[in-house]
């Protein structure tokens, strides 16, 4: 455990209403209603903040058919965090969800895994199963950061910071990663997209936008040996994580939760 700990916020930015079915490879037998939460995750402490993801606008829900809540660095504003002057964001991976909006973060270094800018540029996007969750303009917004000197590139495992390190996952996307976080509870793991729901990773379920099966399957277990406890896997785009932890203050009800 590190001696460096942090405190960590799940900000939840957009909606989804949705069937089960669509959330599992191969299906789901009862199909009932099975909505979608969209968070960025701010990780504060030892004067530093570093965010994780940056979401998507409002013109981006609504060409997408998405219910946006509020823009993330408003709800960062709530945090008191002012998004223009965060320094460092992780990016999990380059699908619009987690990538874009690059605008409100003109000061950040962007860190992301190589694989995945590979993945994001190559072969694959020629194939609609595999681009349909990217966004072209989000792609080329990241290559132009490259141009500027702003990415920085990991390869695997990398330590941002004490008590923060990032771990490439794949399975989802060809260079998915985690972040994994010392907190006063343990060391906790924000999975992103390497499980949307608890119900995934639980039941071994994968979720259908998928680039490797076998890798995603590899990944719950992998974060299991990362984290303190399967509690301090934070899944990437459940529900029941706005009922599981606490509004960090009353006003913050619905907006965000504190996880560590
Ligand atoms: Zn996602």
């Amino acid at each position: 455990m590190s001696a460096d700990t942090y405190e960590i916020y799940a900000v939840r930015y957009a909606r989804h209403d949705r069937k089960a079915s669509e959330n599992f490879y191969g299906g789901d037998p009862h199909d009932g209603p099975m909505p979608l939460d969209y968070f960025v995750w701010l990780i504060r402490g030892n004067g530093r903040e570093v965010l994780v993801d940056t979401g998507f606008s409002r013109a981006m829900a609504a060409k997408r058919g998405r219910d946006h809540l509020r823009c993330p660095a408003q709800s960062l504003r709530l945090l008191g965090a002012d998004a223009a002057k965060i320094r460092d964001v992780v990016i999990t991976h380059l699908h619009y969800d987690h990538v874009g909006n690059f605008e409100l973060f003109p000061e950040a270094a962007l860190h992301l895994q190589e694989r995945e800018m590979h993945y994001a540029t190559g072969r694959h996007m020629c194939s609609e199963c595999f681009r349909g969750a990217f966004e072209v303009e989000d792609v080329v917004g990241m290559v132009r950061r490259v141009y500027e000197g702003r990415v920085r590139f990991h390869q695997g495992d990398s330590e941002l910071f004490p008590g923060i390190s990032l771990h490439l996952i794949g399975g989802h996307t060809m260079g998915l990663q985690v972040v994994r976080v010392a907190t006063r509870g343990g060391w906790l793991v924000l999975a992103s997209d390497a499980s949307h729901f608890y119900a995934n990773m639980d039941g071994e379920r994968p979720f259908p936008i998928v680039w490797s099966v076998a890798e995603m399957v590899d990944g719950y277990r992998r974060m299991r040996g990362l984290a303190e406890s399967p509690a301090h896997i934070v899944p990437g785009h459940d529900p029941l994580v706005m009922e599981r932890y606490p509004a960090p203050a009353p006003a913050l009800q619905g907006i965000a939760a504190r996880l560590d």
